[in-house]
């Protein structure tokens, strides 16, 4: 066995529905764009193919948390996102064999120090400081694709304070699930525990501390969170 010096970090993983099991999380992956009117909101060629960023595996928190300010940012952004969760090993998978590596599916919010990433993006510097924080992909309750079927279609939705922001149907996805994963199997070997948010409808937008976020995808699930005050060092 081995001995480490340190004990090891525990295991990343979000929570299961109607279940006191969870899923392990291995890697975060991110799509940039792939919803038609958040890529014109963002001055983007909806055909542009797409592109991932990541997240660290312990930046997943559960529904129902309150997340405190992140440093370093006055415009703290939602994204509402489905999410696919991997169950099954696979490099350069064929588009029409990707979903038989999906193991379920759940709603995340990949949330965004806009001002940084505008900053990033001015500089051509890279993205991970806006995007890449403690505690920056909540994500509900997953639901097994045996279950749920992989969707195709289906309203996808994010209020703040009760008013809807965002809201979106998963049939406007650029890049629709299959496609998502073949490409970034391209890309790396997809793991068991990897996570995919596949990108958010148009209407992103800042919250405060105080704020309350609630979202969902028709048939997958829902997530709510708090933001709130800045923790203090
Ligand atoms: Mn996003």
């Amino acid at each position: 066995m081995t001995e480490f010096v340190l004990p090891p970090p525990a295991t990343p993983s979000v929570a299961l529905a109607g279940s006191t099991e969870r899923f392990a999380v291995r890697r975060i992956f991110c799509v940039g764009r792939n919803y038609a009117a958040h890529a014109r909101e963002f001055g983007n060629d909806e055909r542009d193919p797409p592109f991932f960023f990541t997240k660290p595996a312990d930046a997943v928190v559960d529904s129902g948390v309150e997340i405190p300010y992140p440093p370093l940012t006055s415009n703290l952004h939602y994204e509402i996102e489905l999410v696919v969760a991997i169950g099954k090993a696979g490099f350069q998978i064929a588009r029409e064999d990707a979903l038989g590596h999906v193991w379920g599916y759940g709603v995340g919010v990949d949330l965004t120090r806009r001002d940084l990433q505008d900053q990033a993006k001015k500089a051509a510097r890279p993205w991970d400081w806006s995007k890449a924080f403690d505690q920056s992909a909540p994500c509900g309750a997953l639901v097994p694709a045996a279950k749920s079927g992989h969707p195709d279609k289906g309203r996808i939705w994010l209020a703040v304070n009760g008013a809807v922001k965002q809201e979106g149907d998963l049939a406007e996805l650029i890049w629709p699930i299959a496609d998502i994963v073949s490409i970034c199997s391209g890309a790396v070997e997809l793991q068991p525990g990897d996570l995919i948010f596949t990108g958010t409808p148009a209407g992103v937008g800042a919250v405060r501390a105080g704020d309350t976020i609630s979202g969902g995808v028709e048939g997958i699930g829902t997530i709510e969170l708090t933001i709130g005050q800045p923790s203090n060092a």
